[in-house]
């Protein structure tokens, strides 16, 4: 049976998978979701023994079910290969009491690829399906670690162009130097003076932008979207929940149907929907545990079901959740209102119109396997050091957001059962400096490469391939502009 998506704001504008891909966002600036979670039907026993490539087919070809098995398996089999640094694609370390799934073993060391390094293989078959004459221009913005996924996965692709927008001075000097140095002659990176909420209404409001369409489409060419509105990213990451699962069933660390926790450092909510479709298909996962930092509008959410952005952003050492419109939450908040796209949509043009909105009291019922908790700046930084005296781990200030709120879980519903797996989205070498000073206040004078030697050192862990790559890297993009000129810089680019 074909698994058809739907608008979050149009019960009628409806597609299949391969459409939803291709377009990101729908026509009313809704955002596409299955009319049905798919249901996990594989036995334990069977998915324990499979590899990541075999997880990710079995899962993916439950949504994406206008995709032939040979187009899925070669998509899968061109995205998780070597670039990946470890052959078990996502694995599980053990420390103190948790289990970080590492999910940044890819190309650009941030759990990002998990999705990014498939999607231009979904894309660009989608494109084929559907008979696309147009170039596909990827149009993005990035709280620094979906940029370079994204331009890292889209680069040298032919039929795309890949455009990227980044908050100047809202990134670490690592992701920055990364997006920067990015090569192939399809890539355009711009700094915007603005923060990434800014960056990411400028390029909503292109999406919608019916003039430059038509511009696009005479010229050849049409957007399409790498951002975690896209049903394309959304799927891909449901699989590591189902693989960890497996991986801590086959190791026997979880009896059959035992159920775990899963804590997701939150940004703008898709990693963790991942896991709470993974929860609907199935997967035995208790709590959903979401973690964010001082721009707490999460937090704030759970407790009271007011969702308000109206209050300051801050910006932290993990800058990838400096976000106060979490997009994806869009999705959950369609799925508490009974799948209801009309109800929906107006607490979304509340949001657009008050920049807040409030959900009833039956909605907020059902969101009863939520916790939402948050971690200042200076818990994050001792999360870390304490970690690394009693461990030797390292981990990154995402993480770190994430394994603090996982101890104030603890401490309040006294739940210290319960296996309980953190998602580890970057790796510490993304953000040297905050994870240094972290560790040591004397690391303050070093210069960013010196720290990256001596992380190295002191965590007992090779350089990651991403970061030898830009130590003498050259500059290859300095364009920056203000937030209105945008589209202007898109024409540019496009020469149109
Ligand atoms: C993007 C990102 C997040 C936030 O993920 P969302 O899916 O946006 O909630 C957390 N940590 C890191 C390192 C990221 O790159």
């Amino acid at each position: 049976m074909e698994r058809m998506y739907v608008s979050t704001r149009d019960a009628d504008e409806r597609v299949t998978a391969s459409e939803a891909i291709l377009k990101g966002l729908a026509n009313d600036g809704g955002l596409f979701v299955p009319t049905e979670i798919p249901a996990l039907d594989i036995p334990w026993d069977e998915l324990a023994k499979m590899s990541y490539q075999e997880t990710a087919y079995e899962v993916m070809r439950r949504f994406l079910t206008d995709f032939t098995e040979e187009e899925l398996k070669h998509c899968i089999a061109s995205a998780y290969d070597d670039k990946f640094d470890t052959a078990e694609i996502a694995p599980l370390v053990d420390a103190d009491g948790a289990y970080y799934l590492e999910l940044f073993h890819g190309a650009t060391i941030a759990f990002k690829d998990m999705a990014l390094s498939i999607l231009p293989y979904l894309l660009t078959t989608a494109a084929k399906k559907n008979q696309v004459k147009n170039e596909i221009v990827i149009l993005t913005a990035t709280s620094g670690d979906t940029g370079k996924a994204a331009l890292a996965g889209f680069a040298d692709v032919e039929g795309t162009k890949i455009i990227v927008f980044y908050p100047k001075n809202g990134v670490s000097p690592i992701q920055e130097k990364q997006m920067v140095t990015q090569k192939g002659a399809n890539t355009f990176v711009v700094g915007i003076h603005g923060n990434f909420d800014e960056a990411q209404t400028g390029v909503k409001k292109m999406f919608s932008d019916r003039e430059l369409a038509a511009q696009m489409d005479a010229a050849g060419f049409q957007f399409s979207s790498a951002n975690s509105i896209n049903i394309g990213r959304l799927v891909p990451q449901i699989v590591y929940y189902v693989y960890a699962y497996a991986k801590l069933y086959a190791n026997g660390v979880i009896a059959k149907d035992e159920k775990i926790n899963v804590v997701v450092p939150t940004g703008n909510f898709g990693n963790i929907l991942a896991a709470f479709y993974a929860k609907n298909m199935g997967v035995p996962i208790d709590r959903l545990i979401c973690a964010s930092n001082e721009n707490k509008v999460l937090y704030d959410f759970f407790s009271t079901g007011i969702y308000d952005k109206n209050r300051q952003f801050m910006l932290t050492s993990s800058p990838s959740m400096d976000i106060l419109v979490s997009s994806n939450l869009e999705r959950l908040i369609y799925r508490i209102a009974g799948d209801d796209a009309e109800k929906n949509a107006k607490l979304m043009r509340e949001l657009a119109t008050d920049g807040r909105y409030e959900i009833t009291a039956e909605m907020r019922e059902k969101l009863d396997a939520f916790y939402g908790n948050y971690a200042s700046e200076e818990e994050t930084a001792q999360v870390i050091r304490e970690l690394y005296e009693k461990t030797g781990y390292i981990i990154d200030p995402h993480t770190a957001v994430a394994a603090g709120v996982y101890t104030k879980y603890r401490e309040e519903t006294g739940d210290a059962e319960t296996k309980t797996v953190i998602a580890s989205t970057a790796s510490p070498f993304k953000f040297t400096r905050s994870v240094m000073n972290a560790i040591d206040p004397k690391y303050g004078s070093m210069e960013d490469f010196a720290l990256v030697d001596e992380l190295s050192r002191i965590g007992n862990v090779e350089v990651p391939q991403a970061i030898e790559e830009i130590r003498n890297a050259k500059v290859l993009h300095d364009t920056v502009c203000e937030v209105e000129e945008m589209p202007d810089v898109v024409r540019s680019f496009l020469k149109i």
